[in-house]
């Protein structure tokens, strides 16, 4: 049995004040025997002290949103993996769409920042997905399975560091998910083609789905087999609807 796991992508919302109401407001609801591992990520400057008061008992881990390709030197407004890993940073989100589409950043460089992150020890969320024009052109399976290349470089120890989140583009943000059916099958190739290096790993990798996942909807997209819990966005920022979330992945 694979463990589930939700993540909360704050994006570029929450002020500090706001970020720590709302963890003390989770972490409140959830009982010391949820065994759903819940990762906060907020804007850089929150991770500290949001992490401080994240309590791992409750399987509350901090997460970033993006780091550095680069190790470290003079890169104005960069933040790398090593500074992430000494604020007691335990996962960190690469390649979601909106890094991919609005900061330009390339395959090459998703690799970059995957070796720095699993270099410092933080597990990496590797998102991945197709757009809505590629759907309709039934290419969505040969998106998914080029973005998955960067991880076929890894070692199988680096493997097993990896959290995949399959997220839709035409899903994210938009108040259309994947249906539960459709969800189930990417996250069924996914596994399959991880299978082809190795079958354990693809057996024991957590797969997240993301993309306009609510209250509503999500108990019915984590009870497909090949889903082990998501990555939300907006439905992340409401403590009621969160917990919603997190008890329907419990
Ligand atoms: C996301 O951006 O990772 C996401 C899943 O957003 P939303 O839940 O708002 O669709």
């Amino acid at each position: 049995m694979r463990q589930k796991i939700v993540a909360a992508n704050w994006k570029l919302n929450k002020t500090l004040s706001e970020g720590i109401e709302l963890v003390k407001f989770l972490q409140l609801k959830v009982n010391e025997y949820d065994k759903v591992i819940k990762i906060i990520c907020p804007t850089f400057p929150l991770l500290y002290p949001i992490g401080q008061v994240l309590n791992k008992e409750k399987n509350f881990y901090l997460g970033a949103q993006n780091c550095s390709a680069f190790e470290k030197g003079a890169y104005t407004g960069e933040v790398s993996a090593s500074i992430l890993k000494s604020v007691h940073c335990d996962y960190v989100i690469i390649g979601h769409s909106e890094r991919r589409s609005i900061f330009n950043e390339s395959e090459e460089i998703l690799k970059r920042k995957l070796e720095r992150a699993l270099n410092e020890n933080i597990k990496a969320i590797y998102c991945v997905g197709e757009e809505l024009e590629q759907r309709k052109n039934r290419l969505q399976f040969d998106v998914v399975e080029k973005q998955l290349e960067n991880i076929f470089s890894l070692n199988n120890e680096q493997l097993s560091q990896i959290i995949i989140a399959y997220e839709p583009i035409w899903a994210i943000g938009t108040g259309v998910n994947a249906s539960p059916k459709e969800a189930q099958e990417m996250h069924r190739f996914i596994r399959e083609i991880i299978a082809k290096k190795d079958t354990n790993i693809a057996n024991a990798i957590p797969v997240l789905y993301g993309g306009s996942c609510n209250a509503g909807n999500a108990s019915q997209l984590f009870s497909q087999k090949d889903i082990d819990g998501g990555l939300i966005g907006s439905a992340s920022l409401k403590g009621e609807e969160f917990i919603q979330i997190i008890y329907a992945a419990s």
